[in-house]
């Protein structure tokens, strides 16, 4: 029954797509289509509200993170006339690229980083980011606070636990999560707000939210990201404040090449 929810959730947020142009889910999003993005903005909002209010829960609690990444400087222009003033990327060289240009405009959109972090990123991501969602260990946090004291300037930071423990992810395992995040509470302060993950693929994601929801209410965590196209409404059931959206917003993106395919899980060869 409850696979066979979460399949229903996955279709769902496909279906929006299909309906609208079948072939324009193949392709990045541009200035041509505004009132397309209008449409997929207005239709995901609406979905996230109505589970909101399902889960008796105020609708404003619930930020959504517009994944752009892959998609070009006319889809996040296009979100932001729609509207939209959160973002999330997972490359930091993409962000930058994106984002640091709106930086002086006066309205700003918001920029989270979701990706795994290279500690050699970390100046350029404290840089970009308003967030940083993904950190994972003692050695980012560390070269995240030597970035911070250099930049002048400390993003907020959500400790990524690998919920699955599953090795190809990223994350902090979740034996070590409650050390890890009492660590970096001691040490960013209040700029450590909360936790992040992405359940497993193919199963049941509801223990993996609770999980992290738990991990929240334990340390006193404010935001709780998770939820993603496909199980976004199960999410915010079990308490999402930030829910990661790309694909039922921006459409399919370019499968990744071979080169990404064969990209080490752990970026700067580990834990150490
Ligand atoms: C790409 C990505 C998302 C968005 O996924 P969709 O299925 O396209 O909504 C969310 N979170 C993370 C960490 C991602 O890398």
């Amino acid at each position: 029954m409850r696979g066979a929810l979460a399949l229903t959730a996955r279709a769902q947020a496909m279906s929006f797509w299909s309906m609208s142009l079948q072939s324009y889910a193949d392709t990045s999003l541009s200035d041509q289509q505004p009132d397309l993005m209008s449409a997929a903005l207005a239709n995901i909002r609406a979905r996230i509200d109505a589970a909101a209010r399902r889960a008796g829960r105020d609708p404003q609690t619930v930020t959504l993170v517009a994944v752009s990444k892959t998609h070009g400087p006319d889809a996040v222009a296009a979100a932001r006339r729609a509207g939209q003033s959160v973002f999330g990327e997972n490359k930091v060289q993409e962000a930058l690229t994106k984002f640091l240009p709106l930086r002086d405009e006066a309205d700003p959109p918001t920029l989270h980083l979701i990706g795994g972090l290279q500690t050699n990123k970390a100046r350029e991501a404290v840089r970009v980011a308003d967030v940083i969602e993904s950190l994972d260990r003692p050695r980012l946090a560390d070269a995240l606070a030597l970035a911070a004291e250099k930049e002048k300037r400390l993003p907020r930071l959500l400790v990524q636990v690998n919920v699955g423990d599953e090795p190809q992810k990223s994350g902090i395992p979740t034996r070590e999560a409650d050390s890890f995040i009492e660590m970096c509470r001691h040490r960013f302060g209040d700029a450590l707000c909360g936790v992040m993950g992405i359940p497993p693929a193919d199963v049941d994601p509801d223990p993996y939210f609770l999980w992290l929801a738990a991990a929240a209410a334990r340390h006193g965590l404010p935001v709780i990201s998770m939820g993603m196209s496909g199980d976004f409404e199960q999410a915010i059931a079990n308490g999402a404040t930030h829910v990661r959206i790309g694909t039922a917003i921006f459409g399919a993106r370019p499968r990744p090449s071979a080169a990404e395919h064969s990209s080490p899980s752990v970026p700067d060869g580990g834990y150490l």
